[in-house]
């Protein structure tokens, strides 16, 4: 069992951190203080190529394996998770579904653009009534002689104001309930595409997280992506591989808020005492936590690089790199005590980004279901 990283994944991690260190940590917190989405530097990790990394070449991808992008997400959320959230869902979900499951036409049209960063993807599934049960959603795609015709509205879109190319779910054949459900393309510009309220959150303030509407949407039949009623199964497969990175998007935050820690700590070691004593305690389980954690996205990573069934593997490595960033982001600001609620404090805002890791792709409580599904029908991958 080999548990070293490759050469050119610790590559990947120097650009990832030399990056964070120099064009993120220095403005993260005034972006969050702002809610500004950074397209500065959104467009300097495109020029970097990390925004395409994990497609394929023949696209314009850097043809990167699922731990390399694990890591570039892991990266980037460690100095900023409202950025992290932007490539992880960019890459993870959008561009990867088009990737999976699009004709060859939709492949050539969007992938070497979403590749190269110059649009960004959205991705469209959850409703203001469906979130959990995504089989439930209302919008709808109609066909006709022209094509199709779409409406409805999506709700807590990551890039909803801010994307070029949106990734919708609809229902084809509500009669048959989550069997029923398509996936489209729908370019921004569209008549019909617009955006409703930009939605105001606890935490990942600088993510442009918005209502996406779709009012008599109109789209040429090739925009369907894959097969007719085929959309639920294709956003289970991109979940999946969505999960492996938002595990990775957590075990950053953690990262970030156990290094704070670590400096914390340091200094209050100039005068030692049983406070010092506790808190060395608190860093030692803070530790273990984020590496338990991470073990279990790497070996999520590895059955998926590998082509193994890894659906199991990747809720489990996101149900515990989530609760373990939440743990370690509210023992770093418990450890300064007051210094620790104060805003522009890192600690502070890592507290506040971690809470997503436990609702988004998939709340806790589902993440749990899909373990006992696979638990139940013996289909738990074990060492
Ligand atoms: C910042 C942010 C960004 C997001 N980005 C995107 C995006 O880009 N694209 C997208 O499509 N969605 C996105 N989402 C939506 C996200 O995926 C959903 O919020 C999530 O799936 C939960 O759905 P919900 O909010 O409707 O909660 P609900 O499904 O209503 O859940 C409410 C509570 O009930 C529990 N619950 C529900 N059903 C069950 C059950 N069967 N068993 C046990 N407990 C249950 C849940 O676990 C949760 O605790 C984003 C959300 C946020 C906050």
């Amino acid at each position: 069992m080999d548990f070293a990283l490759t050469d050119e994944h610790r590559r990947i991690q120097e650009t990832v951190r030399d990056f964070g260190e120099r064009e993120v940590k220095p403005h993260a917190a005034a972006w969050d203080r702002d809610e500004a989405f950074p397209h500065g530097v959104v467009a300097q990790l495109a020029a970097l190529g990390l925004l395409g990394l994990g497609l394929p070449r023949d696209v314009g991808g850097g043809g990167a394996d699922a731990l390399a992008c694990a890591l570039v997400i892991e990266g980037v959320a460690r100095y900023d998770a409202s950025l992290g959230l932007t490539v992880a869902s960019h890459a993870g979900l959008a561009s990867g579904h088009i990737d999976l499951f699009a004709s060859e036409m939709l492949r050539r049209r969007y992938l070497p653009r979403l590749a190269r960063g110059e649009w960004l993807g959205a991705w469209c599934l959850t409703e203001a009534g469906s979130g959990s049960d995504a089989g439930g959603l209302r919008t709808r795609a109609v066909r006709d002689a022209d094509g199709w015709l779409l409406n409805g509205s999506k709700m807590f879109i990551t890039q909803g104001t801010v994307g070029h190319v949106y990734v919708v779910l609809a229902s084809t054949a509500p009669d048959l309930g989550h069997r029923g459900i398509s996936a489209f393309v729908v370019e921004k510009g569209t008549p019909g595409l617009g955006t409703g309220r930009k939605i105001e959150k606890l935490g990942l303030r600088s993510s442009d997280t918005a209502e996406v509407v779709l009012d008599n949407v109109r789209l040429a039949p090739g925009q369907l992506i894959g097969e007719e009623n085929r959309g639920y199964k294709q956003a289970l497969r991109v979940l999946d591989g969505g999960r492996v990175g938002i595990a990775a998007w957590c075990h950053g935050i953690g990262r970030g808020a156990l290094e704070e820690s670590i400096a914390y700590v340091r200094e209050r070691r100039r005068v030692p005492g049983p406070a010092v004593r506790a808190m060395e305690s608190t860093l030692a389980e803070m530790a273990m936590r984020l590496e338990a954690g991470r073990v279990l996205l790497c070996r999520a990573a590895y059955l998926k690089d590998t082509g193994r069934p890894f659906r199991s593997a990747a809720a489990m490595a996101k149900l515990v790199c989530s609760e373990a960033a939440m743990w370690v982001t509210t023992r770093a600001l418990q450890l300064q005590g007051g210094a620790g609620l104060v805003r522009d404090q890192p600690v502070e805002r890592y507290l506040r980004d971690a809470k997503l890791g436990e609702i988004g792709e998939g709340t806790s409580e589902m993440q749990r279901r899909v373990i006992a599904r696979a638990l139940l029908t013996g289909a738990l991958p074990s060492l």
